[in-house]
């Protein structure tokens, strides 16, 4: 079961959803005139507005505590970024008191903490040209302890929540959110009412032909001509499903596919990848019956910084085809 008394539980649950509440409406009020503009301002706005309240709600709740986000406010204290600064404080005042251009500055670099312990790490909005495109992004919080991630919370405004997948009623769909705190299992809630939690699982296929792959939308985030590689390696049917941010993870995780690989870009082969782009999808994965390491089979560290810095790539798969997938990928890059 899950202890949703838990003051850490409590508080994560409520800022992704807080946090996602804010992206929506930003999305809703300032996309539709960007877009024909080529801006990129929402998500600006956006990001920076989902780490203020995450950082202000933080100040709150666990005032002592050190915060690892994506986002910090340098540059919002140009003097070319005054209306930028202006907007996001205008947003973020909706959820908070006492909103200023300075204290919403305070809030964003309450994210600048370097790893400790215990802290917490942010995307405010992970997959932004998901979130541009009007298509999957998420909201990521998590809590680190010793190395090791304890609770981990995705807000998917974007993607309907299992039951709802499950009925195809996708269109009619507000979003979702999926929780997980180490030995109490993952669980799933439609974002508009978080209290209405149900239990997830990993898909049950033990056939890897039949694995259903997950891969970033794109293509610059990962090595397609591998994946090709790796899915005739493993004699995989299927198309791979393409999808922006950890979004991937919330659909692994509650059985909607087997595998989701990161490979390492041939653009990019020295990228490491960000602690917040993956530690609330990866204790979502483990407490629903899977497994996450990288390429190699190795467990990963979130206490060595901003990045996982001994990590090449990742690979999550719902636990009965992980070795499978390892082997595969030691065939493709052999
Ligand atoms: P996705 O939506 O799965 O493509 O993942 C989005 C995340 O990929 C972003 O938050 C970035 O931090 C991260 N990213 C950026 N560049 C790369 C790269 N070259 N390889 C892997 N991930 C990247
Ligand atoms: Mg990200």
């Amino acid at each position: 079961m899950l202890n949703t008394n838990t003051p850490e539980i409590q508080f994560a649950i409520h800022a992704v959803r807080q946090a996602s509440i804010l992206v929506q409406q930003i999305q809703v009020e300032m996309i539709q005139t960007a877009l024909t503009k080529d801006d990129r301002s929402p998500v600006t706005v956006a990001d920076f507005a989902a780490q203020a309240l995450v950082g202000y709600l933080l100040d709150q709740h666990f005032p002592n505590d050190a915060m690892v986000g994506e986002e910090d406010s340098a540059v919002l204290q140009t003097p070319e970024e005054h209306q930028t600064l202006a907007q996001i404080t205008k947003f973020v005042s909706r959820f908070t008191k006492g909103a200023t251009p300075e204290s919403v500055c305070a809030w964003i670099d309450r994210g600048s903490a370097e790893s400790a312990p215990r802290f917490w790490t942010l995307d405010p909005i992970d997959g932004t040209k998901g979130f541009l495109r009007g298509d999957q992004y998420a909201v990521a919080l998590a809590l680190v302890e010793n190395g090791k991630v304890q609770v981990g919370v995705l807000g998917c405004p974007k993607l309907p929540s299992p039951s709802g997948r499950r009925a195809g009623d996708e269109g009619t769909n507000n979003g979702s959110i999926y929780i997980a705190a180490r030995g109490q299992g993952a669980w799933a809630a439609p974002l508009a009412d978080e209290t209405n939690l149900t239990p997830i699982h990993v898909s049950p296929l033990t056939d890897p032909t039949q694995a259903r792959l997950m891969r970033s939308f794109e293509s610059g985030h990962t090595n397609v001509g591998q994946m090709d590689y790796f899915s005739q390696a493993l004699g995989v049917q299927a198309e791979p499903v393409r999808m922006d941010s950890q979004a991937k993870y919330a659909v692994l995780a509650s059985g909607g596919g087997e595998i989701y690989l990161r490979l390492l870009s041939a653009k990019r082969p020295d990228y490491r990848e960000k602690i917040w782009d993956q530690a609330a999808g990866a204790i979502i994965i483990e407490e629903a019956g899977g497994r996450v390491t990288d390429l190699h089979g190795q467990a990963l560290n979130f206490g060595l910084g901003r990045t996982l810095a001994n990590t090449r790539g990742i690979c999550a798969t719902n636990g009965v085809l992980h070795e499978h997938a390892l082997k595969a990928l030691q065939e493709i890059s052999a």
